[in-house]
């Protein structure tokens, strides 16, 4: 899950459906979640739920862009700010680990009990980790995500492929980019060009959104300021 910023907000708001094109002006067409990219039927998610926080119903600094499967799954979850992290805020992609056939899980590297424990609620927040080859719950049959990234796995490790048989040129690197804004799942091609800081520096520049100071020259992440993570 990449760290976003959504910078501040353009409008106030009348209605809190008005504010789509303004998030997917800013971060794109990518579950702020999950990451897939969808055409059509990304929806303005709230963080905070709006029926039990009404007060933040328009509240531009609460939205967020959220698929159906990551919608319906956090549902009404109402969870304070110290029992998770998120997106907007954390590094949440040094949080999370990405690995071949479709999984996610917590970040080797997260020791601490308190933000492991707040990496687990993040999973659970939308069922990201949920998967048919891995434990309970396991994904319901609309639930594809994990399918999803498994086969942009795939596609990413057929460009890197390219890449090199590409003897690493410009044209190469740009292709690389265009997929990976097509297919969506930036975390996974982030993940797939780990060796490769130039592919990871120009997929980062790539993403709207995407939070530049949670990242160092070579476009591995880093703590967020500000942020648990
Ligand atoms: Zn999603």
């Amino acid at each position: 899950m990449r760290p976003i910023e959504r910078g501040p907000a353009p409008r106030v708001y009348a209605e809190y459906g008005d504010a789509i094109d303004d998030l997917v002006d800013r971060l794109g067409r990518y579950c702020s979640y999950c990451e897939r990219r969808l055409p059509v039927s990304l929806a303005v998610e709230h963080m905070t739920p709006k029926h039990l926080h009404p007060d933040q119903e328009l509240d531009w600094d609460n939205f967020l862009l959220g698929c159906t499967n990551c919608n319906s799954t956090k549902s009404n979850k109402d969870l304070s700010d110290d029992e998770t992290l998120w997106p907007d805020r954390d590094n949440t992609l040094l949080a999370l680990t990405y690995a071949r056939g479709g999984f996610v899980s917590t970040s080797d590297g997260i020791d601490d009990p308190d933000l492991r424990a707040r990496v687990r609620m993040l999973l659970d927040l939308v069922g990201l980790d949920r998967h048919a080859a891995r434990g309970w719950p396991p994904p319901t049959d609309k639930d594809k995500r994990w399918q999803q990234r498994e086969e942009i796995w795939e596609i990413a490790e057929e460009t890197l492929g390219s890449y090199e048989a590409l003897e690493r040129s410009q044209a190469a690197l740009s292709l690389i980019v265009t997929a990976a804004l097509g297919y969506g799942f930036p975390s996974v091609w982030l993940t797939v060009f780990d060796a490769y800081p130039e592919v990871r520096l120009a997929l980062l520049d790539a993403f709207p959104g995407t939070s530049k100071g949670s990242f160092d020259d070579l476009g591995q992440p880093v703590n967020r300021a500000g942020g648990v993570l």
